[in-house]
């Protein structure tokens, strides 16, 4: 099924840059983010800006300007580079917006070297301009790295990613069939198995309080416009950003194990295409359901493929009110508080969540991708990952996503 004995991933590291390389890699960042925010400059002024203009941008930028000289030619490119990608998007995946700019009080530091910029030398990462930064190898690299992202989190930890490439581990033949996934707020995977459900974890919930707490704090310290933050706010925001990246390991660590599982036992898995982003904006509780359920969805589209599993993106629409025994579509949605699906037609009666969980493992197992289809689903995976596979109209017609698509590959 799998084709191809090599994968292509992203392997990541913990740096501990000394105080002259921090100095280095964000003089580095002032500049990419200054190169970055003339092109969406450009782009608002009406000269849409095509790889060739952004490249005639950054010889004439740097003729002009001893200061972006001083910098790295290959991660000015690199950046101009994500820049054109990221509006080449913003035309072709749906609800992709056009790139903003990138703020210095808040956009990350993030820098990409082609192996022309760096290279690993005696255990150390060699960048450009004689900075040199230490890595945790925390792991081996499995090949030489094609790429390196050099980039600081909401902490101030900064971390080096490679794009290396590594032998594809065999997986066994799955004993079972095929599996359903419905998405929820309470369970947020409920499966045609209840034995992989997967109950709601909520340890953005739990850890709520903590984060009011932090917050609270940040706004009575929060001092005027115009004046420097007092060290009482900074502190504040430091622990609450801890304590919002806590949660979020903890809901990828158990989205992981439980996508691992999912994917040992089944052949074919059929996901609910859920979109998370239309409901993000309401309620606490809600946020932090979506949040879960886009991990999930991400972890297991990602193992599944890359175990050479059948995975069938399923577009939500109507799912909640089609039978799944005989595939009559109900004439009136089920209400929220309705837990039960009864169907007018066979009179099959189910749970609402177990009833959907089927109609999408049906819909799937009826779906046979055209090579159409599969080149389609290539090129929207690759372009934004996951939340960029859509699934044509809302006819309960699935997407297959093929094996070889290198999803974690962003
Ligand atoms: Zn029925």
């Amino acid at each position: 099924m799998v084709s191809g004995m090599y994968e292509t991933v992203r392997y990541t590291y913990r740096l501990r840059p000394g105080r002259r390389a921090q100095a280095a890699l964000l003089g580095e960042w002032g500049r990419c983010r200054w190169l970055w925010n003339e092109a969406v400059h450009q782009q608002k002024t009406g000269r849409k800006p095509t790889m060739c203009k952004l490249s005639k941008l950054l010889t004439e930028a740097r003729g002009r300007s001893a200061w972006l000289r001083e910098g790295s030619q290959v991660a000015q490119q690199q950046t101009l580079r994500t820049y054109a990608t990221a509006l080449d998007h913003s035309f072709k995946v749906k609800g992709r917006g056009r790139p903003k700019k990138k703020r210095k009080k808040d956009a990350l530091p993030s820098l990409e070297y082609t192996t022309r910029g760096f290279r690993i030398k005696d255990g150390r990462l060699c960048l450009p301009g004689k900075v040199t930064v230490p890595v945790v190898w925390s792991r081996d690299l499995p090949s030489a790295p094609s790429s390196a992202r050099v980039y600081r989190d909401s902490l101030g930890h900064w971390y080096a990613s490679f794009v290396v490439k590594r032998d594809r581990a065999e997986t066994a033949e799955a004993e079972l069939p095929g599996i359903g996934v419905d998405w929820g707020v309470k369970t947020t995977a409920a499966t045609t198995d209840t034995r992989f459900d997967l109950p709601h974890l909520g340890h953005r919930k739990r850890c709520a309080a903590e984060l009011a707490k932090a917050q609270r704090t940040m706004a009575r310290r929060r001092r005027p416009k115009g004046h420097a933050a007092s060290k009482g706010y900074l502190d504040a925001k430091r622990r609450a950003a801890r304590i919002a990246k806590k949660a979020a390991r903890q809901n990828t660590h158990d989205a992981r194990v439980w996508a691992k599982r999912v994917t040992d036992h089944h052949a074919l898995i059929a996901v609910e295409d859920f979109k998370p982003k239309f409901l993000a904006k309401t309620r606490m509780a809600r946020k932090a359901a979506d949040a879960a359920i886009g991990t999930c969805k991400r972890e297991l589209i990602e193992l599944g493929t890359r175990a050479g599993r059948r995975v069938v993106l399923v577009p939500p629409a109507y799912t909640t009110m089609t039978c799944s025994v005989c595939g009559t579509r109900a004439k009136e949605r089920l209400g929220l508080g309705v837990r039960v699906f009864d169907c007018a037609a066979c009179g099959h009666s189910a749970d609402r969540d177990v009833n959907a969980a089927r109609t999408i493992l049906a819909t799937a197992e009826r779906h046979r991708a055209s090579a159409d289809d599969i080149r389609h689903s290539i090129t929207s995976f690759r372009d934004g990952g996951s939340d960029a596979v859509r699934a044509g109209n809302p006819g309960l017609a699935g997407r297959e996503i093929p094996a070889d698509s290198s999803v974690g590959i962003r």
